[in-house]
């Protein structure tokens, strides 16, 4: 299975930390595989495929429009692209600068994390709204809708709200804020999956620019993703990563982006073109798409499980499962887990487990999205092995 790989010597590992980029994610369906396989022995016309992925992605989001990206950060960056330059062409052409200098998104402070750095890669300038004492454990406040609307000002292009069910404001509460103030909200909901109703439930609360993470719960290829939601903004957001390397009356828009029409002219490549995404992506996820909407939460969760349970068939430890989230998940516990962690990680093949939990409080956790059933013998014996050592 590794064939390719070995070829090239690098080492195949055993992934029961989740769908991390660091560590590529995990095994893509056979039926996923097959359709980028499939996709990369012809050629087709890209905005003919971006409006078929449009089609199936408002079909499962009820978004205006949607397109597919090469992840969620890349959705991210697209997004404040389009949040800035809407369909003015020139405008686009002068992106990462902005002419009046409406370039600044709002978040709160408490959402800040390693992923709003794409707004700035468009030329976006984050500002922190609230404080964030009920994280710190210092009070009980974050940030408020007075707090957001006094932040507002001629260059505001718009906000960004990471979601999260602990999120303060509600979304739906920030969205009609922001509706009165004539400003976009793009949400950041790369991990909101499962459960699938999470797909239409961010555009129904309100929000304008949805992203989602291709990689992750959906299953499709790693560098993939979904941007969707207004249709002026979501063409917007195509129209900056399009190869627009033709000439102008040969573009001939689709009625998936009717907007397109609304240019003045036709902009050059623009500043989203090095997060270009290919048909083998493309095609990878909306086959994932399709299966991830089809399936039945139940259906899924024991898919998972079922793997869960075959490496406690395989392996006498003392697993604890922990079903508190969307993904079942299984825990060992031990005094000297940091020890245990780092065995794991130096053996042959090396396997990696969930950290976020070890240093604290001695937890490995083991996630099954990422776990390829070939792989329960060998980490069952590598679980082992280090467990005794
Ligand atoms: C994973 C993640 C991203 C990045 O997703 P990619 O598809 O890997 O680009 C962005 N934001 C959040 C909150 C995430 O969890």
């Amino acid at each position: 299975m590794s064939g390719v790989f070995d070829r090239f010597g690098i080492p195949t590992i055993i992934n029961a930390y989740g769908t991390n980029t660091r560590l590529s994610a995990g095994p893509l369906a056979d039926e996923v595989a097959d359709a980028m396989r499939e996709a990369a022995t012809a050629s087709v016309d890209i905005l003919d495929l971006q409006a078929a992925a449009c089609r199936e992605i408002t079909r499962a989001t009820g978004a205006e429009a949607g397109f597919v990206t090469s992840g969620a950060s890349a959705g991210l960056l697209l997004a404040a692209a389009a949040c800035m330059a809407r369909l003015d062409a020139g405008a686009m052409n002068r992106l990462p600068a902005t002419r009046e200098g409406r370039c600044e998104f709002l978040i709160a402070r408490s959402q800040r994390n390693m992923y709003d750095r794409a707004i700035e890669t468009a030329g976006g300038r984050l500002v922190d709204v609230g404080i964030p004492d009920r994280v710190s454990g210092a009070g009980v406040r974050d940030a408020s809708v007075g707090e957001y609307l006094d932040a507002v000002t001629p260059r505001t292009a718009g906000i960004l709200h990471v979601a999260n069910d602990r999120a303060e404001p509600p979304l739906a509460t920030l969205c009609h804020v922001a509706r009165e103030a004539g400003l976009p909200v793009i949400v950041d909901a790369a991990a909101q999956l499962p459960p699938a109703a999470n797909l239409r439930r961010f555009l129904a609360e309100g929000g304008d620019l949805v992203v989602y993470s291709g990689g992750k719960a959906i299953g499709g290829p790693q560098a993939s993703g979904i941007l969707c939601g207004r249709a002026d903004l979501v063409t917007s957001a195509l129209a900056q990563m399009l190869d627009l390397d033709l000439p102008e009356a040969q573009f001939r828009p689709p009625p998936e982006f009717a907007p397109l029409g609304q240019m003045a002219f036709l902009p050059r490549t623009g500043i989203g073109r090095s997060s270009k995404v290919g048909r083998e992506e493309v095609m990878g996820l909306l086959v994932a798409l399709r299966r991830f909407t089809g399936e039945d939460a139940t259906a899924r969760t024991a898919r998972w499980q079922a793997r869960l349970d075959a490496l406690r068939d395989a392996c006498p430890l003392p697993f604890e499962a922990d079903q508190a989230g969307e993904v079942p998940l299984l825990m060992l516990r031990h005094a000297d887990a940091v020890a245990i962690e780092a065995r794991l990680r130096a053996g042959r093949p090396a396997v990696h487990v969930n950290t976020a939990r070890l240093l604290r409080e001695g937890v490995l956790t083991l996630n099954p999205l990422s776990l390829h059933p070939r792989d329960i013998p060998a980490l069952a014996a590598a679980l082992t092995a280090a467990w005794t050592d």
